[in-house]
């Protein structure tokens, strides 16, 4: 028996190939061989390279207004949207070529749920018996949007799939079979032992291998704004440790003696146990004492304080990625400016660079909010970037699905800007993004010429403005781009944007 094991292609205008380890799906390439099907595996934006640049599709036009043609540079908003991944029908071609019996798609965000439609469809047109399953995150969070495969599975792939595989039987399934038998497949969470954590090599080169990994499951915290429980549920989870530390440590063997190991955890809230994180980092380190560790997927600073801060750095960490969340009053989760504040000031004190992220046009968020959010960012010894806010079925406010299905996916991805909060308009988001850029660059430690250039024009006019042209010329941006007013009040309340230097070589990570 076969399984193609199928990440499909998808569209934006950025795309992370250090955060876009298929994790998800080398859980499911285990459980399908414990059952003993062989895997053939696609995954297509990552064979993708850099994209193929399309004409901005119909349904995102209100970006025109926001954006400029030809501008680039570090103070740029996005200009180019871009396809990983061939057209549906090509795809649909090489998966079939491979004569499975059962195909697995995944949809690991919601935003990219109609690229994965667009697959399914075309593998049904080419032949109508083959049973298709889709899972992953964007699955969950509005199953019924993937009508179009036989099986659309919410929830996690260890808590779904062993039942389903044994409901089947030895034999391949036939279409009938998986539709009748997945219908009782409800969202469960996995239990802890029952958890496979995967870890990953995603690059290698010179100066070592990097790794990204996915040890437990599952964040009580409730944000508002957060989808990850649609998938995993609100309960933490972790795996035995022992099998942890196995997992990881034979992952990172592949390594071999030469060059650095760099070791990125992906899990949602790993410090909802502070214990378990300190203790596979300890036995990792044991093995691999010049391995460096980060989280890129953000942490929750809110389960930490110094001491802890200090012996996660003492175990490797050499860089912090720090979710505030949407700062605003009223909010469930409790921002704590005096805690995060000490926590970057301690990382620039250990020479370890750090990144904040807030939350922008959250609902009930406004100008004034938003402002002085992009000042508290300034303020930090950390980097700094704002994300927009936008929905995903089934999340705080948007408990009511049925409007979703009528709209483009799309609309649901943070840099579609689409005003979900109905509290700050696309040109506010898109005017914020910018400030936050030139923020960004401001605690810079070491700017190239040319982000020197753009910073100091914008600090000597106090206007935003950005790079276009042949000659690389700086212009001035003004209505209807940005929101001229908003970067008035940002400037107005910062003065001369004082802020500190974060040091060391933290790569630059705004799209
Ligand atoms: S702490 Fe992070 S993972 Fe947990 S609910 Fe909040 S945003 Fe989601």
């Amino acid at each position: 028996m076969k399984a193609a094991l199928v990440i499909p292609p998808y569209e934006d205008f950025y795309r992370t190939p250090h955060r876009s380890a298929p994790l998800g799906m080398h859980v499911v390439r285990q459980i399908c061989e414990a059952a003993g099907y062989q895997t053939v595996y696609y995954n297509f934006p990552a064979d993708a390279g850099r994209g193929r640049t399309l004409k901005l599709p119909e349904y995102l036009s209100y970006l025109k207004e926001v954006m400029v043609e030809g501008e680039f540079g570090p103070a740029s908003f996005f200009t180019r949207y871009r396809r990983w991944g061939a057209d549906a029908h090509s795809c649909a071609g090489k998966i079939m070529a491979s004569n499975p019996d059962v195909i697995m798609i995944s949809c690991f965000a919601y935003a990219y749920s109609d690229h994965a439609v667009e697959l399914i469809r075309a593998l049904r047109d080419m032949d109508s018996r083959i049973p298709i399953l889709a899972g992953g995150a964007g699955v969950s969070a509005l199953p019924d949007r993937f009508a179009s495969a036989d099986a659309a599975l919410a929830g996690e792939a260890e808590a779904v799939l062993p039942a389903l595989f044994n409901s089947w039987g030895r034999r391949a399934p036939s279409r009938e079979q998986v539709c009748r038998h997945s219908a009782d497949a409800n969202l469960r969470s996995a239990q802890a032992d029952e958890i496979i954590p995967v870890c990953i090599r995603t690059q290698t080169g010179r100066h070592g291998s990097t790794y990204s990994a996915a040890i437990t499951r599952g964040c009580p915290m409730h944000c508002s704004f957060c989808s990850a429980h649609l998938c995993h549920g609100s309960g933490f989870r972790a795996p035995p440790l022992e099998l942890a530390v196995e997992t990881c440590a034979s992952s990172l063997a592949q390594s071999g003696t030469s060059g650095g190991i760099s070791l990125n955890i992906e899990d949602d809230n790993i410090l909802a146990e502070p214990g378990y994180l300190t203790a596979l980092l300890t036995e990792l380190r044991r093995k691999y004492p010049e391995m460096s560790v980060t989280a890129e997927n953000g942490i929750d600073y809110r389960f930490l304080d110094i001491p802890l801060l200090d012996k996660l750095i003492s175990l490797g960490f050499c860089r912090f990625n720090f979710s505030a969340g949407a700062m605003i009053e009223g909010d469930r989760r409790i921002h704590q400016p005096e805690l995060l504040a000490s926590l970057t000031r301690r990382c620039a004190e250990q020479g370890i660079p750090s990144i904040t992220y807030a939350i922008v046009g959250y609902p009930g968020d406004t100008r004034e909010q938003a402002v002085a959010a992009l000042a508290f960012l300034a303020s930090l010894h950390s980097l700094c970037g704002v994300s927009p806010f936008y929905a995903v079925p089934g999340i705080d406010g948007f408990t009511d699905t049925a409007g979703f299905t009528s709209l483009p996916a799309a609309l649901c991805a943070g840099s579609s800007l689409y005003p979900w909060g109905g509290s700050l308009s696309t040109k506010e988001l898109a005017t914020l993004f910018r400030i936050s850029r030139i923020i960004h660059m401001k605690k810079h430690h070491a700017l190239n010429p040319e982000a020197r250039e753009v910073l100091n024009y914008v600090m000597e006019h106090r206007k935003l403005c950005t790079m276009k042209g042949p000659e690389r010329r700086i212009i001035e941006l003004d209505e209807p781009v940005i929101d001229q007013r908003l970067s008035e009040e940002f400037f107005d309340i910062t003065r001369n944007l004082e802020t500190c230097r974060v040091p060391g070589s933290v790569k630059e990570q705004l799209p």
